[in-house]
Parts: structure tokens; sequence; C-alpha cells
């Protein structure tokens, strides 16, 4: 080979193009006199940390119009970067003189400098990939699949897909029955079984963790959900035995239409439907038009609360608790209201989003402290004040130095200990008992009475009334509500008030609504109530005006 033909050969291989593309220029240089028949390749690579979803690709880089001997070839291999290797096999042409020891040199040469412009060219592409790669799978993360569903939006062609979202089911388990890296490799099974079944346009990506998302054509979205739903049966080798582990997913999916607002929404809205199913224990929820709306809701109540609260929106309404044998106020029950734009929003509007991101503490603190407040200046106008029962969230209790704080709040404000009541429900599980009992144990340490609110509606009402120190219960208005009372309520109720007596522990009874109620209570043996029969809860001024020499005559 003469120099000057090499140096042709470099010259097309300096071309940054792929290079399948720029070999046969390269090598038709070089072909004649080397008498070249075809030059093929391959490139193998496991999948593992390095390439998560391996590579098996094989190439024809040339082809001279005579033919290849079969019989005389050369091979060459060479060890990729992630850890596979790239494999080179160069075929003597049909007849012809047979290669010398100078020719194969050459060849060799000119081998390598080809698998040298191929590993640089798959390289390149790695390190482009890989900001848009999720490391453990290799699939897209959030800004791959964003950017395959913003070219199929720019397309115009977004409405012939459904999008996804889903977490894996288990993984924790997992985790903990097999090791980390088990789990890995079966998050990273699961990730190429589903992406080999996907077609052109569609994509599946990885979020990190066991959170996936996936835009899938519609007339197929229902097996692909029938996949994730029935289970995928991944194979993998524990203590040295191959087992297979069934996956299943919770998923969340959005019907995409006209009204796709842009290729964020592939994400944000099947994962508020998977949020929901999660919330709900369904494994399966489609995100329809109201929860969109409820969403979008949400989402203002969360961005706008901080400055709505600086701003003094949220005020204390205040409903009476009454002495239903002698009319009078004996306490009222501060319930918050949020006045925007004039109107009053109710509660279960705000509470359940404020619970979710978090805020809640602020609004109850806030509460309390405007109870306070407003005790304070009827306290200093003269008047002899009733307890207040301010609600506390059992999300507050996570937060640190929760008693310290609503201690300081009331001495601020010089309010008698007495008189302001902590409202909490019952707990749910063995983890919130001992924050409860904690709680409870800070309060009542620092004479602050607490209330039970909705009693008798949680899981273990009566070991809570014997285990956790506290000053009053309120009966859920569930047991009085039915259209007629029976004969269990009263034997219920009854028994409750008795024990409650003989435990020192006051009682209330909550959404009291008609005459035959109050007979019932009083027959019974409760004495106090609250509810629409006797006040719905009261702005401050209103409540005030209340209080002065007032007491119900029904
Ligand atoms: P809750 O603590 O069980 O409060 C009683 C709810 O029942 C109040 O609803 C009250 O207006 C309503 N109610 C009172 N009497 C009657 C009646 O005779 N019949 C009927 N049907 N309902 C009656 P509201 O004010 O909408 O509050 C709903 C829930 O929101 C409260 O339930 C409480 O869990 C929560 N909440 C309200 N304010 C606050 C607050 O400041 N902080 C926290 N953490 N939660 C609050
Ligand atoms: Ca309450
Ligand atoms: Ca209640």
């Amino acid at each position: 080979m003469k120099m000057d033909q090499y140096v042709l050969f470099m010259k097309f291989l300096s071309d940054d193009s792929h290079t399948p593309e720029v070999a046969p220029k390269a090598i038709a240089t070089v072909a004649g006199p080397l008498r070249i028949g075809r030059v093929s390749g391959k490139v193998e690579v496991e999948p593992g940390a390095l390439s998560p979803m391996g590579e098996n690709k094989t190439y024809r880089f040339f082809e001279a119009s005579e033919g290849a001997d079969e019989d005389s070839s050369i091979v060459l291999t060479r060890a990729t970067v992630d850890n596979g290797f790239a494999m080179l096999e160069i075929f003597h042409a049909k007849g012809g003189e047979a290669w010398s020891e100078e020719d194969e040199h050459a060849l060799r040469v000119i081998g390598d400098a080809i698998l040298l412009h191929l590993s640089r060219h798959r390289l390149n592409e790695r390190l482009q990939r890989s900001a848009y790669t999720q490391y453990l799978t290799g699939l897209p993360n959030s800004g791959g699949f964003l950017q395959q569903v913003g070219k199929v939006f720019k397309q115009g062609q977004i409405t012939r897909y459904d999008a996804f979202y889903y977490n894996l089911k288990g993984m924790g388990f997992l985790n903990m029955r097999y090791s980390q890296r088990d789990g890995d490799d079966i998050i990273r099974r699961h990730a190429q079984l589903l992406h080999g079944m996907i077609r052109e346009g569609e994509c599946i990506g990885h979020l990190g963790g066991d959170n996936f998302v996936a835009l899938i054509l519609k007339e197929r979205s229902e097996d692909f959900l029938d996949s994730l739903l029935g289970g995928v049966d991944i194979p993998i080798t524990f203590r040295g035995e191959s087992t297979l582990v069934t996956v299943t997913a919770t998923v969340g999916m959005m019907h995409i239409d006209e009204s796709f607002p842009g290729p964020w929404a592939a994400i944000s809205g099947p994962s508020s439907a998977a949020q929901i199913a999660k919330e709900t224990g369904q494994s399966f929820v489609i995100l329809t038009r109201e929860m969109m709306e409820k969403n979008s809701r949400d989402t203002l109540i969360e961005n706008t609360f901080h400055t709505a609260l600086a701003q003094g929106q949220f005020q204390p309404y205040y409903q009476p608790k009454v002495n239903m044998k002698t009319g009078e106020i004996v306490g009222a029950e501060v319930l918050a209201r949020w006045i925007r734009d004039g109107h009053v929003v109710a509660p279960p509007e705000f509470i359940p989003v404020l619970e979710k991101c978090g805020a809640i503490v602020e609004l109850d603190m806030y509460m309390l402290e405007q109870a306070c407040i407003d005790m304070r200046e009827w306290m200093d106008a003269g008047e002899e004040p009733v307890p207040v029962s301010i609600n506390f969230s059992r999300r507050d209790l996570e937060m640190p130095h929760l008693a310290e704080h609503i201690l300081e709040c009331i001495e601020r404000q010089r309010i008698d200990k007495k008189n302001i009541i902590i409202e909490v429900t019952e707990t749910a599980d063995e983890r919130e008992n001992t924050v409860m009992m904690q709680f409870l144990s800070e309060m009542s340490e620092g004479n602050i009475p607490t209330s039970i609110d909705d009693f008798g509606t949680g899981f273990s009402s009566l070991s809570f009334l014997r285990d956790f120190p506290t000053s009053e219960i309120k009966i859920d208005r569930s047991f009085i509500n039915h259209e007629v009372l029976r004969e269990k309520d009263k034997v219920i109720i009854g028994n409750i008030v008795t024990m409650a007596r003989q435990l020192g522990v006051d009682v209330i009874t909550e959404g009291v609504e008609k005459k035959e109620q109050v007979a019932f209570l009083l027959d019974v043996g409760c004495e106090r109530a609250q509810g629409y029969l006797y006040d719905k809860p009261l702005p401050r001024d209103e409540f005030k005006a209340r209080l002065l020499g007032h007491a119900y005559r029904l």
C-alpha cells in the first residue's frame, strides 16, 4: 500500500460521522491494492453498570463487487470501555494473489484505525446520551423522556398516545429479602423487558428508584397496562439458584387529548393519577378531568397559603359547646375559615391539602394564637371567657417541640391554661401511638387539657381511653345521626359515658341537629353537645355576642 493511499484512507476516517457511513469510502481507497473482499464487524457488550441495556450489533463496512473469499480473513478484536469487545474481520477478495506479510501488516493497521473510529464514535454517542439517560437502566431519564414527548408533540402526533406513570410494587421488600444489588438488577431487567416491547415513537423513561414513565400508542395501551398489572416475571439468581420474581406496579394513566398543554403534563398528569392510586390502595387509576381540576385547585391552595395567612385571610370561627340541660355555653371549638375574595372557604377544601404539604402546623399554631388573642381581648374588656378547643392535625405531632410552642403561645397572651383545649383525633398505627402518647403526656404535664375528636371512629377507641392521658372525648356524630336512633347506639354511648365518667374524662357529643338527639343524649347521661341545633361556627364578634348572658332555649 502506498503512502498517499493511506493518507487518503485516514482523511476519510477523520470524518465525525457514524463509522458505517465513512468506513466504506475509506476502505474503498485501499481495497484494490490490498485485495479486500469484505469488511464486517460487531460489538458485543453484556448488560452491566456501564451499559445497562447491553449491546449486540453487527456491521457490514465494505463489500467488493467481486465478492469475498470466505476462507481467508484476518480478525482483529479490541476491548471496549464498557467491558465488552469490538471485532473486525477483513476478508480476502475472491481470486488474486494471497496476502504477503507486509499486506497483512498494512491490513492490521487499517483495521485498527477503523476500530478506533468506531470506539471514538460510540464514546461520543454515550456522552451525549448520558445527560438524558438514567444510569441504572440506561432508559431515558426525565429529560430524555420529555425530549421524546416534545418531539411527538411538535409533530402534532401526541394525541395518538397515552401517558403512564408507574411504581414497581414491593421494591423495599425485595431489597430486604434479596439485596440492594439484586433489587437494582430486578429494576434493570424489568426495564429491559418493557423496553423490548415498545414501538417506534413510544418511550419508556426511568425517573430513578422504582419510578417510571411511558408514552404508549393508544391501541397498545391496554396490552401495556395488562403486562404492568399482571406482573412481569424477572429471572434472578439467589443463593446460587435461579428463581422468578413477579413484579407488578401501581399505575397512573392519562388519556392524551387536544387539551394536552405540553410535554411536562405527560409526567405530571399520570403521576397525579398514580399518587391517587397509592393513596386509595388501588393498582390503577385513570386521570379524569375532575382530578385535574382538583389538582390545580390544590396547587393553588398550596401556592397561596403563606401569603393568605400573612394577610389575615384565615379566621377563627367559634362553634359553641352547650350544656343541654341548662342551655348555657360551656365552651367553643375553633374552626378555621379562609375568607378568600369575599367567599368563605370551608376546611375540607384546604385542610387535607395543607396536611399533605406539611403546612398545616402553621395554620394550627396561627389559630391557637388568634384564639388566645381574642380571649385576651375579652378578658381585658372584663368578660369571663369560656374554654376553647383548637384542632391539631396528627401531622402536627411530628413537629419537634410542638408542646413547648403551644405552651409558649398560651403564656405569651397570659391565658389560663385550663381555658385552652387541644383537640386531636385517634391514631391509626403503632408509630403514631408513640408520638401521640408523648404529646398527650407533655400536654398533661403542662396542665393543658386535651380532647379526643371523632371518638369511636378509630380502631382502638377503648384502649385509647385506657392508655392515653386525656381530659375529654368528643363522640363522633356518626353515633347519633341515624334517621331513627337505635338501641345499639344507646348502649354504646351510654357505656362510653359511664366509663369516661369513672375515668374522670369529660364527654361531649358533636353534630347535634335535632331535639330528639338532645333527649336521647340526656337520657344516656351525656350533658354537653355541639351542633347546628344550637349554632353553626360563628365569626368571633357573633360568638362574643352569644357569650354575653345568652342561654339557648329549645
Ligand atoms: P371536626 O374537628 O370534626 O369539626 C366539626 C365539623 O363538623 C366542623 O366542620 C363543623 O362545622 C361541623 N359541624 C358542627 N356541627 C355540625 C352539625 O350539627 N352537623 C353537621 N353536619 N356538621 C356539623 P368544618 O368547620 O367544615 O371542619 C371540618 C373539619 O376540618 C374539622 O372536623 C377538622 O377536622 C378540620 N378543621 C377545621 N378547622 C381546623 C383547624 O384549624 N385545624 C385543623 N387541623 N383542622 C381543622
Ligand atoms: Ca374538632
Ligand atoms: Ca369531630
